[in-house]
């Protein structure tokens, strides 16, 4: 009980490239730390405006960012994520946003929230989405100098982040069985989020628009449960581990 009223204090920021990422990569984790009191925090950085729009189409393409943004908001309130920001880059084009601009917006975000952990993509995007990979070195950047006072002091007190965290180098369906990865590279956490299938299903479903490669990769495969059981993750820094995969994201942590 003394881990969990310490972790009434904790933040994590999770910085996205597009609704839906949330809902892929860290809908369980959300929904277990949002239990245990931690403030969940949700960076997305573009509205996915370039992306389907189901068939039969649920909206026209003009439209499709709002209701992206729409579809967001339901998922996030299934994932029990207090605050979202949407930071405005254009969908399949981050890899070329202006570095300035997006330091600006996420320093603003660290410094504001002063998260303990961060959750961003793996330099390689998971699936190599050049969004994905934007996101990464822009999160990393911007972790790096929200905690240099000599960057952008108008936008808040430095602040440093004990932890960052990248997505696994594996996918949903390889994570089922804990032993064997020990000493696997990359799998630094798997957390069992079992309890909250349920929600993360909600909530991928809640992405209607998006419903052709969630069915693709969710629920038209065989394992669903495992699948939706299990999300892995990479230490890109942060304390050291004793043992990996660790199945606590704050294990070790000096800041809560
Ligand atoms: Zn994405």
């Amino acid at each position: 009980m003394v881990i969990l009223s310490m972790k009434k204090n904790s933040t994590i920021l999770f910085s996205m490239a597009h609704p839906d990422d949330e809902s892929f990569m860290v809908a369980g984790v959300a929904c277990k730390y949002a239990a245990q009191g931690v403030r969940l925090v949700l960076s997305t950085a573009t509205l996915g405006e370039e992306g389907k729009v189901g068939e039969p189409p649920i909206c026209s393409r003009k439209n499709l960012g709002t209701v992206r943004e729409r579809e967001l908001r339901q998922a996030t309130d299934l994932l029990g994520i207090h605050f979202i920001h949407l930071l405005g880059f254009k969908d399949r084009k981050l890899s070329v946003a202006d570095p300035k601009k997006i330091r600006k917006q996420l320093i603003h975000l660290i410094r504001l929230y002063q998260p303990n952990l961060v959750i961003t993509f793996d330099p390689n995007g998971f699936n190599l989405h050049p969004d994905h990979i934007a996101i990464s070195r822009f999160t990393s950047d911007a972790i790096a100098a929200a905690a240099d006072p000599n960057w952008l002091p108008n936008e808040g007190n430095p602040h440093q982040v004990e932890r960052l965290l990248w997505t696994s180098p594996l996918i949903p369906e390889e994570l089922g069985h804990h032993e064997k990865l020990v000493g696997h590279p990359g799998v630094d956490f798997i957390v069992d989020v079992k309890h909250w299938a349920k929600n993360k299903a909600a909530a991928l479903k809640a992405h209607r628009t998006q419903h052709l490669s969630i069915d693709r990769i969710w629920f038209d495969l065989p394992n669903l449960e495992i699948r939706l059981s299990n999300e892995s993750f990479r230490q890109a820094w942060g304390p050291l581990l004793k043992r990996r995969p660790q199945n606590d994201l704050f294990v070790g942590m000096n800041s809560i």
